[in-house]
């Protein structure tokens, strides 16, 4: 009797969890993990808005003139309001990454759909516009995930880089960034510290890496755009497959 509920347990997890984030990853399907531009990557930056570091990425971006896009949490928007308009007013893409850093792994599907549709009240009462776009902590969707496929595009990654540790400080994020950047990088950063398993201060490294990275791209000829700009370049790619004039994004 043990051994079946036991076995009831692994197989249950597996299609919950396991079979969903396999699927996501590997084949990408049902998430967004990296687009077919040639010259446009996209930074993103989850587990904010973070009172000390947000506001010095924002400065950043905002003097290389890139566009990013925000995974926030909804407890962390309602603690900074101030945050989220700035991220707003200064053009870049707000999602949601839960209400607080909770694996869905860890919760029933009414739970995370909760978490979601709270922290998207919050964050559509802030800037009037209701976010559209969802990565879940850890990047770990769960089965149900796949259905909030008609209210969210999950986004997920193709380049992490370990930043939400200070070990190895800015160089390890530098070089890590620059040796693997490519057309169509979907890139994970973190602008808060406080999260599980992360250092407080590593944040202090990734924005100190991050400006030589952006200095370095551009003058590769990248350009960081919002998620939502990345897909729509995929998606003129989809509808225009032989045509070569869009963004000049056309490998072929
Ligand atoms: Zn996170």
């Amino acid at each position: 009797m043990k051994g079946f509920l036991l076995w009831g347990l692994l197989i249950f997890f597996m299609v919950y969890a396991i079979i969903p984030r396999f699927i996501m990853f590997t084949f990408g399907f049902g998430a967004f993990k990296k687009g077919r531009a040639r010259n446009e990557i996209a930074f993103t930056f989850d587990d904010g808005p973070d009172p000390i570091y947000t506001p010095r990425l924002l400065d950043l971006l905002k003097k290389y003139q890139v566009k990013a896009t925000f995974f926030v949490l909804g407890s962390k928007a309602e603690k900074h309001p101030e945050l989220i308009l700035r991220m707003h007013h200064e053009g870049h893409l707000i999602g949601i990454h839960n209400y607080v850093h909770k694996s869905n792994w860890l919760m029933a599907p009414w739970e995370v759909n909760r978490q979601i549709n709270r922290s998207a009240n919050i964050i559509e009462g802030i800037t009037g516009i209701r976010p559209t776009y969802y990565r879940p902590p850890w990047g770990l969707p769960n089965l149900f995930d796949m259905v909030l496929r008609k209210q969210f595009q999950i986004v997920l990654w193709s380049l992490m880089v370990g930043d939400w540790k200070s070990r190895g400080g800015k160089e390890k994020i530098k070089k890590r960034l620059l040796h693997r950047i490519t057309g169509g990088s979907v890139i994970v950063l973190h602008d808060c510290g406080e999260t599980f398993g992360a250092d407080l201060d590593a944040p202090v490294h990734m924005i100190e890496a991050l400006e030589d990275v952006l200095r370095e791209v551009r003058m590769q000829g990248y350009t960081c755009v919002r998620i939502d700009e990345l897909i729509q370049i995929d998606q003129e790619l989809s509808a225009r497959p032989f045509r070569n004039d869009v963004s000049g994004t056309v490998s072929h």
